[in-house]
């Protein structure tokens, strides 16, 4: 049985706390890497249509036998689906692919704010959520400005904001806005990409006090500030360490630690000018 904690959404819908990411992940070998996820205890897989693997995951949802109910798919509108008919299109695409008849959150994957029209794509999820297509809807890159023009244009507030968030870049500004609007924060590249941040000795120092490793005192720390992770793995040990992080706790020392590691390290491009 799968132990991970689930937080309540704006609209009342619950969300595993902690789930599976595929991004760089073949569609060949989606199958397989989920499989072992689902296998493993994980409920919530992220996809989306740019990393071409909705078919595979579909595969291994549809495989796995679980009831629907129990698991929580999140897929993303890609930048050149953007606007108001090419998003309905690119979702009916995307559910097709998956062979699913609704989604669990459907995002936005950047907002392109010179494009201008990440307006018209918030109005379609809106649609796609309004018809019981997507049970919740959010985005996903937004800066505090992107997010004020849909909070003034849009009629529904964002559900999730699945944002760069790592203890090389906390996003404690962006963190507490999400908060004062209801708004969950999701960390995508939780472990930095397993890039450097694994090797800090201040984490190592943590991992071996704790008996873990670097990687589960990481998800930890985003577990314990609220932050729902998608950790991203092929390898299945890793795939099954990385959801073994719910029987031990950081104390605010530790939590302290990881937060001074912030050095602004952006391993994706930045969201005012990406697209
Ligand atoms: P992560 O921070 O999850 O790191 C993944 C890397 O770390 C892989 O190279 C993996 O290697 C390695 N790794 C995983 N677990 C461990 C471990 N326990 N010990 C050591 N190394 C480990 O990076 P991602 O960028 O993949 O982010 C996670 C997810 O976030 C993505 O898969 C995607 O779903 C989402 N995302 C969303 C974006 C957006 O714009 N909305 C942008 C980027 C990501 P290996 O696989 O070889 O085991």
């Amino acid at each position: 049985m799968s132990q991970v904690p689930h937080i309540t959404l704006n609209n009342g819908v619950t969300m595993p706390q902690l789930g599976f990411g595929v991004w760089q992940v073949p569609d060949a070998e989606a199958t397989a890497a989920v499989t072992t996820a689902l296998e493993a205890g994980y409920r919530s897989i992220d996809t989306a249509a740019l990393y071409a693997n909705e078919a595979g995951t579909g595969k291994a949802l549809a495989a796995s036998g679980l009831p629907r109910e129990e698991l929580f798919v999140t897929t993303k509108v890609w930048n050149n689906d953007q606007g108001y008919d090419r998003t309905l299109r690119a979702f009916d695409t995307s559910l097709a692919k998956l062979g699913l008849d609704h989604v669990d959150l459907y995002l936005i994957h950047w907002p392109q704010p010179a494009r201008g029209t990440y307006t018209d794509t918030w109005r379609a999820l809106e649609k796609i959520a309004a018809d019981g297509r997507a049970r919740a809807i959010g985005v996903s890159n937004f800066h505090a400005s992107h997010l004020e023009r849909l909070f003034a244009e849009g009629t529904v507030v964002p559900a999730v904001n699945q944002i760069e968030l790592h203890p090389q870049l906390p996003q404690a500004a962006l963190r507490a806005l999400h908060a004062e609007h209801g708004i969950a924060t999701e960390a995508w590249s939780p472990l930095g990409q397993g890039k450097g941040l694994l090797d800090d000795p201040v984490i190592g120092a943590i991992a071996r006090r704790l008996e873990r490793t670097p990687a589960q005192v990481v998800l930890r720390w985003h577990l314990q500030l609220g932050n729902v992770v998608i950790p991203k793995s092929v390898t299945p040990s890793r795939i099954r360490e990385n959801l073994d992080v719910f029987g031990f706790e950081l104390s605010a020392e530790d939590m302290a630690a990881l937060a001074a590691l912030d050095d602004g390290t952006r391993h994706g491009p930045d969201p005012d000018t990406f697209g």
